[in-house]
């Protein structure tokens, strides 16, 4: 077998690796680039390898970095299958489409205020095009060993993370490989543990938070700390999450806080109609997560939900304390980048991210201190306080990842250690050499790797 890096190498999103046997040529995962420009230009740029080439396609999970490249792929030719689990392909169902339709209404609006080098600029594919690739989804089990073909199987577990998130175990002729996707974290209220490690000649290993902990603070009290805060100074608590997931996380807390009476009674919006979609995918896959019927019910019920684009726009002039969960978690797209540009600008407002932010988006920036970011060619003030919950993350710290490590039983030849930033990636690299004594790489952009046989 041979295996190419050709995204999350060194970075954490754009997941693309190509894995090649003597009759197939399997991509796993297909995620877009988001972030910095030099790499969000790779979406744009030819992928080395032949989209009609590849026999088909395995996600690990739905978020769009490990997903949002599949449409452009069928679009460039890709014909085959598309294997994922059920959940998977549901959560795929709402946001890919929705993925195509931010890049229609980014070119769009570039388009319409001529901020865009391009004439005209163009979307990196469209809704139709999204709801094309969905056709090429095939179902595969957790635990089920697939066969790809008469020599390649693919078995499924599950990863946490999010719904339906699964580590992805390859066998071609006793040789086996394990690329562990985007590992959650234990004990989380929602997501289910990670399948502990088995024997593999090869790994793939996330890194995101190497180098990193999680704080051990309780995410309730703190949550309710700046809402009663922010309700104190009469602000809006503005909260940007990824709609999957975290957004059903959030709105748990919350709705624990208000039971308690922790927190007062002020109304909180669920402004993403893909989150509200995900919500109900939850309420479908009841044996994937840890909730209750009734957990998931109140849960649910704690939000109004605004779906139409005027309801979400008569947020940014209400003037009463509020929270409001809106897509993306990284402030790359979506609704909250029209409520950044409403509640940055007030010192009574706090802008709280709840997960990993990317270099170069607008979310790092501003947990970086940024004093204005730039949103549709405007720079916005920022005077709202800025927090982080970097304990709600849906990703395992880098204790998390060691102590999936250690599960593993028997030491894999090589071990891979892609989707982190560099000092991550590298911090993650010396302690599983120190703690475990395991060989492992970094790889790059590009890099192929032999993956030999015993
Ligand atoms: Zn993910």
């Amino acid at each position: 077998m041979k295996l190419t890096f050709y995204g999350a190498a060194n970075t954490v999103t754009g997941s693309k690796a190509l894995l090649e046997t003597a009759n197939s040529c399997v991509m796993v995962d297909c995620g877009i680039y988001q972030g910095l420009k030099e790499l969000r230009l790779r979406n744009w740029a030819q992928l080395p390898v032949k989209a009609s080439s590849i026999d088909c396609v395995v996600l690990t999970h739905a978020h769009i970095d490990h997903s949002g490249y599949l449409p452009l792929l069928v679009k460039n030719g890709f014909s085959g299958p598309a294997y994922v689990t059920e959940a998977t392909r549901d959560l795929c169902k709402i946001l890919l489409p929705d993925s195509g339709y931010l890049h229609e209404k980014d070119a769009e609006y570039a388009n319409k205020h001529n901020f865009s080098k391009h004439s005209p600029a163009l979307p990196l594919y469209t809704q139709d095009d999204a709801e094309r690739s969905l056709k090429q989804f095939q179902v595969v089990d957790f635990n089920h060993v697939f066969d790809l073909d008469d020599q390649l199987t693919l078995t499924f577990r599950p990863a946490g993370h999010i719904l339906g998130a699964a580590q992805a175990r390859f066998e071609h002729e006793g040789t086996s490989i394990l690329f562990s996707g985007d590992l959650g974290r234990t004990h989380d209220p929602l997501t289910v543990d990670p399948a502990p490690g088995e024997q593999v000649d090869y790994l793939v290993v996330e890194s995101t938070y190497g180098g990193r902990s999680h704080s051990k603070e309780d995410p309730e009290t703190l949550l309710a700390e700046i809402i009663n805060r922010t309700s104190g100074r009469g602000g809006t608590v503005l909260i940007p999450s990824f709609a999957v997931g975290r957004a059903q996380l959030i709105m748990y807390y919350l709705m624990r806080l208000k039971d308690s009476g922790r927190i007062p009674d002020l109304p909180i919006f669920l402004d993403s109609p893909m989150a509200i979609n995900a919500s109900e995918i939850f309420r479908h896959h009841h044996r994937l997560h840890r909730l209750n019927e009734n957990d998931v019910q109140r849960t649910c019920n704690i939000a109004i939900y605004t779906q139409s684009v005027e309801a979400s726009k008569s947020l940014g002039t209400n003037p009463m304390p509020k929270v409001i969960i809106s897509a993306s978690g990284m402030a790359t797209g979506g609704r909250v980048l029209h409520h950044l540009k409403s509640f940055c600008p007030d010192v009574r407002n706090t802008i709280l991210f709840v997960g990993f932010q990317a270099p170069g988006t607008r979310g790092e920036k501003m947990l970086e201190g940024a004093r204005e970011i730039k949103i549709h060619g405007r720079q916005i003030p920022i005077r709202a306080e800025v927090q982080c919950l970097d304990m709600l993350s849906a990703h395992a710290d880098e204790d998390g990842i060691m102590a999936w490590l250690k599960s593993f039983t028997v030491a894999p030849r090589m071990t891979f250690i892609n989707h982190g930033e560099p000092p991550a990636a590298t911090s993650l690299h010396q302690r599983i050499e120190a703690e475990l004594g395991w060989t492992c790489r970094v790889p790059n952009y590009c890099d192929t790797f032999e993956l030999n046989s015993r």
